[in-house]
């Protein structure tokens, strides 16, 4: 498996670590978004928040919380986003799970603003009844 992330866990490719403990590491990216943009990995392998064991993924969120306020404080960040993408056509290019902690500041357009589309008549209840019952 061509896993890079497998790699910087087992030390074999280095990385700019910035927090380890049992379960997670985390790591810069090396294309950040913006300076300090970090990576919470499991060290467990999943893909994604598909597959993800809730009790790891949870050990994730915690990572991030610890990670987003040290960048905050070592950046001057204004604010943080938590970003995960699932699968390819969501933007996902390595298949190991992880969560983008990402420093923002006013005004750095680094997300230029998203699309919206709108439902018709109905559509938003029929489809909220149909995600309820496929939750189950
Ligand atoms: P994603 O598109 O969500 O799968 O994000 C993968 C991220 O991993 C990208 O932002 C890459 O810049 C980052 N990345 C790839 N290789 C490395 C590496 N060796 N060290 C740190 N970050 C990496």
């Amino acid at each position: 498996m061509n896993d890079i992330f497998e790699k910087i866990i087992a030390r074999e490719i280095p990385a700019e670590i910035v927090y380890e403990d049992d379960d997670v590491i985390a790591f810069l990216d090396i294309k950040p978004v913006n300076k300090g943009h970090a990576l919470v990995v499991p060290k467990r392998h999943f893909r994604n928040l598909l597959d993800g064991e809730e009790a790891l993924l949870g050990r994730m969120i915690a990572a991030a919380k610890l990670v987003a306020n040290g960048i905050k404080d070592a950046t001057g960040a204004d604010g943080i986003n938590l970003v995960m993408n699932n699968e390819e056509a969501a933007g996902q290019e390595i298949f190991h799970a992880h969560l983008h902690v990402i420093p923002r500041m006013y005004d750095d357009n680094a997300f230029p603003a998203h699309r919206h589309t709108s439902y018709a008549d109905g559509e938003i209840n029929e489809l909220g009844t149909k995600i309820k019952n496929a939750i189950g």
